[in-house]
C-alpha cells in the first residue's frame, strides 16, 4: 500500500502529495474552481469528488484502448494514484468544433463544425495567460523535442478519435478538450486530468452545456451538469437485449 507523505504542489484544481515511492505521487481534487486566469473563482461543493470519477473513467478507457497515461489507481473519493511525471509545460488543445478562444480570434461562429480537427499549443503559465506558442517557439525554448511533440500529437488525435465517438453514444458532443503530458522513464505519457473542467461537453439534443463554461458564463447548475455527465458515463452501455 502506498503511503500519502508530505505535501508537494498546489494547482487551481488539485494538490500534489509525494508518497513512500518516487515513482508515485498523490492527486487529490480539490471543489475550487478559477477561470479567467484565476480572477473568477468559487468552491462547487463536490467537484472534486466529480471530477475525481470522471478523469478515472477517461483514463482507464484510454488504457483499454493502448493509450499510455498516468493514473494507476483510485484511492479515495477525492484521490487518485499516478506516476510521477516531468511536466512538458505545453498544454495541448483539441477542437472539433469552434468555440470559446478559437471563435474569439478567428472570428469563427461558435458551433461551427471544424473541416479539420485542429491542435493548438499553449505556453502552461499563468503569469504569461497562457500564450499560444507553435513549434517553433516549443523548440526555441526547449519545452519538448520534435520525436517528443510527435508523440504528443499522435496521442492527442487518437485520445480524440476514442472520446468522440464514446462520449457521441452518451449523447455528449464532445467540442474541445485540453491535454497536459509528461515524461516518465523516457516514456511520454498522458497527465493532468480529463474532466469537465477541461473539455467542452454539449448535449447532442439540445445543445446545453455540460462543461465549465456553466461556471465562466455564470450559467448556474454546473455541479448538476458534472454529475449529468458522470451518470451518463456510468449508466450500463450494454444494449438491452430482447
Ligand atoms: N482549457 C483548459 N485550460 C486552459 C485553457 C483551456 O482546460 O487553461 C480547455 C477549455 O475547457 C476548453 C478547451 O481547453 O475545453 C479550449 O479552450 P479555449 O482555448 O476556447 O479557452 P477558453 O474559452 O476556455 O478561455
Amino acid at each position: 500500500m502506498v503511503q500519502k507523505k508530505e505535501f508537494l504542489y498546489e494547482g487551481k484544481a488539485k494538490k500534489i502529495y509525494r508518497t513512500d515511492d518516487p515513482a508515485v505521487v498523490l492527486v487529490e481534487f480539490k471543489d475550487e474552481a478559477t477561470a479567467f486566469d484565476g480572477v473568477k473563482k468559487d468552491r462547487l461543493e463536490d467537484k472534486g469528488i466529480l471530477n475525481n470519477r470522471l478523469s478515472a473513467l477517461f483514463f482507464s478507457l484510454l488504457e483499454k484502448q493502448g493509450i499510455e497515461t498516468h493514473y494507476l489507481k483510485t484511492v479515495s473519493e477525492r484521490e487518485m494514484l499516478v506516476k510521477f511525471l516531468e511536466i512538458i509545460p505545453v498544454e495541448v488543445i483539441v477542437r472539433n468544433i469552434a468555440a470559446g478562444s478559437l471563435s474569439e480570434r478567428l472570428g469563427i461562429p461558435e458551433k461551427t463544425e471544424l473541416k479539420k480537427t485542429v491542435l493548438e499549443f499553449s505556453l502552461k503559465d499563468d503569469q504569461l495567460h497562457d500564450p499560444m506558442i507553435n513549434h517553433y517557439h516549443i523548440y526555441a525554448m526547449e519545452l519538448a523535442e520534435p520525436e517528443e511533440m510527435a508523440e504528443i500529437e499522435r496521442i492527442a488525435l487518437k485520445v480524440n478519435q476514442i472520446l468522440v465517438p464514446y462520449l457521441k453514444e452518451k449523447n455528449i458532443v464532445l467540442v474541445d478538450f485540453k491535454l497536459e503530458f509528461g515524461r516518465h522513464n523516457g516514456k511520454i505519457l498522458l497527465g493532468d486530468e480529463i474532466s469537465p473542467d477541461t473539455c467542452r461537453f454539449w448535449d447532442s439534443s439540445s445543445g446545453e452545456k455540460l462543461d465549465k463554461d456553466r461556471f465562466r458564463r455564470d450559467m448556474g447548475g454546473v455541479i448538476e451538469a458534472y454529475r449529468e455527465v458522470l451518470r451518463r458515463l456510468e449508466e450500463n452501455d450494454t444494449p438491452a437485449v430482447d
